[in-house]
């Protein structure tokens, strides 16, 4: 058998010096530390925040950093408290079990390598910029759940995604935090002789060299090929410093070095995937590598790329994410050959034949490439991530497969999910371990287990809601306060964040990219409605976050007008938005609200997940008939905004401005203000329970693995 460098080794090694450092009761913390299972397994974060909550909170709930740096006295104070040891003794025979179930294959003849340019599995590896990483993070945590040998590939970038901070006017700014890698639960992964493992791929006029990083997410391995190193230059270590770049040239390298990089990194530590699962196009380069060494194997006289492919196509399957042709890349020949013609050169192609791969028509030598097609022709299957995406894409990419209907097109969509573990926040999960039996969250997906909702009361129910609420308001009255500060309000408005909105009011959150698509200002197409809605009676208030790319000057605009209505109509007391919207402050955002927005011009919404977070949480959606919720509302379990497309977007934003203020004025208000004898909404809750059970069962990564099992990757 071939040896493997698969880095299990490396992290051993980075577990035994960190265990070192601790006293022998605690341990367990150092092998604990080194796999974000913890993040998932009950107890998990309270064990570190039992240990010392506000030095785990400055070390960005990492627990490597927390523990490096935890001074000794804190230590061996820990080592002699017997609540922090129970827990410690509950956490860790919890992950063991855990992690010594046996893995099983979906294909016998190796693993799944699951690719992908970003993976959000915690905020202390900040990796990732939003939903596609999120879906990345939670497929391999639920890849882990269900014992399924898998691997995830992808980018460490040094600097991670924008960071946001606004100024008194509105304004996004943007920085960036350098990662410290010593510090972060990531080992590098040594070949023979203990070498380093160095991955080299041909960019622009030099090789381009990588290392590789191993990060243990439960049961399954993340590897992150990485360019920081003394043999690149400046330039060329700025490959993997930050994701989405706006230069075509350094994303050309991102994802060479991710795609050929990747197949040759899994390669090189003796991992052969039985299929590649690309997630969005940007790994879709690794089907030409595979493709050359099938070409090499065979020696004698190479048989043609396209042929090549055709014969690989076994061994890829694609997911597309974008409903738009514009979020499709495309690349100039000139451009994508300045940087990967050496590349494609060494894999022993012609520019020609790659090019005509990565057009639509591969014939029209004018027409740029993109990443997309390419993924498309080299995959056995091309799924979208919603039903109604997949006839969105089935028709943009008709051309693609001329002679075909558009129902013929064959792309079939797997509908996203979410990672229930990591999303149901804990009260919720604890009130529904009561009744829904042992190891429920293992049967998430069978609607049964979510018949035992019947069996919990109101006001049971009404305390959870009520509880995660107070949470989020805690939670933003600290942030808010320090934010104000931070963008140079006066003190005054500074600590009146201290006493911002009132637990007892129906709170309606708001968080997504600031694209202009997302329409976030439909929320005040009519600013003074909007004050009415928020003061009048028993009022409203309304939490808003999200980033917009450093260069979507329109997307920073819509912010800016929102600080203006704020300001103009005084209501900064009960409209608040929370600055660099990311995994830090997501949790409690999605479950601590009681209406969850989403407003998106139709069809663009591909899924979306943030909703199906806010469902299993008791949160109540409001959106666009587009995406998930298109295929998720029944007309009980939420409320609908009609999702047609329409050709005058200043009469649809007028149209669903109005619905959007109806719905709020005469259904959310109402509805949540209503109580019974016992102070419980009831018309409200049983709403909710129609959400629990409706959506629950179907949007999460349970049911949508078991669908890339069935569908997608079982399918010979
Ligand atoms: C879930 C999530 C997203 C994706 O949510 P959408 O509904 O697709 O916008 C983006 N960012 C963060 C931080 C998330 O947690």
């Amino acid at each position: 058998m071939e040896q493997r460098f698969d880095g299990a080794r490396d992290v051993r090694r980075a577990e035994e010096r960190l265990q070192r450092r601790l006293p022998e009761p605690l341990e367990d913390l150092a092998w604990i530390s080194f796999n974000y299972l913890w993040s998932w397994t009950p107890g998990g974060e309270d064990l570190f925040n039992l240990i010392d909550a506000h030095r785990f909170e400055l070390a960005g709930h990492n627990p490597v950093r927390f523990l490096l740096n935890l001074p000794e006295r804190d230590l061996l104070r820990a080592a002699t408290d017997r609540e922090i040891l129970d827990l410690l003794d509950r956490v860790a025979s919890r992950m063991r079990a855990e992690l010594d179930r046996p893995t099983s294959r979906v294909l016998s003849s190796g693993p799944v390598a699951f690719m992908c340019a970003e993976f959000a599995i915690h905020s202390s590896l900040p990796v990732y910029s939003g939903g596609l990483g999120v879906l990345a993070g939670d497929y391999l945590k639920e890849a882990s759940d269900q014992g399924l040998d898998t691997v995830g590939v992808g980018l460490l970038y040094r600097r991670g995604y924008l960071h946001q901070r606004m100024d008194v006017s509105g304004w996004q700014h943007e920085f960036w935090e350098v990662m410290n890698t010593g510090q972060v639960p990531l080992v590098r992964v040594r070949g023979a002789h203990n070498q380093p493992i160095v991955v080299s791929v041909p960019v622009g006029e030099d090789d381009l060299l990588a290392q590789v990083w191993r990060v243990n997410v439960g049961r399954t391995a993340l590897y992150l090929l990485d360019a920081e190193l003394r043999e690149n230059t400046a330039l060329e270590r700025w490959t993997t410093a930050r994701l989405y770049e706006g230069s075509h040239e350094i994303r050309l390298a991102q994802y060479g070095l991710l795609g050929i990089g990747g197949v040759r990194a899994l390669d090189a530590m003796g991992i052969s995937p039985a299929l590649y699962h690309m997630n969005e196009g940007h790994p879709a380069l690794a089907a030409l590598e595979v493709a050359s060494r099938t070409a090499k194997e065979l020696g004698g006289v190479r048989p043609d790329l396209a042929q090549l492919v055709s014969e690989g196509r076994d061994r890829f399957v694609f997911t597309t994410h974008t409903p738009v042709p514009a979020g499709n890349e495309t690349y100039y020949a000139d451009t994508f050959f300045s940087v990967l013609g050496r590349s494609v050169e060494q894999m022993g192609f012609s520019r020609e034949e790659v090019a005509a791969l990565a057009r639509v028509n591969s014939s029209d030598a004018g027409e740029p490439l993109g990443l997309s097609p390419l993924a498309i022709k080299v995959s056995r299957s091309t799924n979208a991530v919603s039903e109604r995406h997949g006839s969105v894409a089935r028709e943009m990419w008709q051309p693609l497969f001329p002679g075909r209907s558009v129902d013929q097109v064959p792309i079939t969509h797997v509908t996203n999910g979410v990672h229930l573990p990591t999303w149901m926040a804990t009260p919720m999960r604890q009130l529904l371990s009561q009744f829904c039996g042992p190891d429920w969250e293992r049967r998430s997906n069978d609607p049964t287990t979510w018949s035992h909702l019947d069996a919990i009361s109101d006001l049971d129910l009404w305390a959870v809601r009520n509880q995660l609420r107070r949470h989020l308001i805690e939670m933003i009255r600290s942030k808010v306060s320090v934010d104000r500060l931070a963008r140079g309000e006066n003190v005054e408005l500074a600590s009146a964040g201290q006493r911002l909105f009132d637990p007892d009011v129906v709170t309606v959150g708001f968080a997504r990219r600031l694209a202009t698509y997302k329409r976030l200002d439909l929320l005040f197409h009519d600013p003074e409605r909007l004050a009415r809605i928020v003061r009048e009676g028993p009022g409203l208030q309304l939490l808003i976050s999200g980033k917009a790319h450093p260069l979507d000057e329109q997307g920073k605009a819509v912010a800016k007008s929102l600080f203006g209505v704020i300001r103009d109509y005084g209501l900064s007391d009960r409209v608040v938005f929370l600055e660099d919207y990311d995994l830090r402050i997501a949790p409690a955002l999605v479950s601590g609200c009681d209406v969850w927005l989403n407003l998106p011009r139709p069809p663009l919404e591909a899924s979306g997940t943030s909703g199906m977070k806010a469902a299993m949480n008791g949160v109540l959606n409001l959106s666009v008939l587009d995406g998930w919720w298109a295929e998720g509302f029944n007309s009980q379990n939420g409320w609908g905004i009609s999702g047609t497309v329409e050709s005058d977007p200043g009469a649809q934003d007028r149209r669903d401005a109005d619905l959007l203020y109806r719905i709020l004025e005469e259904e959310v208000k109402p509805l949540f203000s209503n109580r019974d004898l016992s102070g419980v909404p009831s018309a409200w809750l049983a709403r909710v329970r129609d959400s629990l059970r409706t959506l629950s069962p179907t949007y999460s990564t349970t049911r949508m693995l078991a669908d890339y099992n069935t569908e997608i990757y079982r399918t010979r």
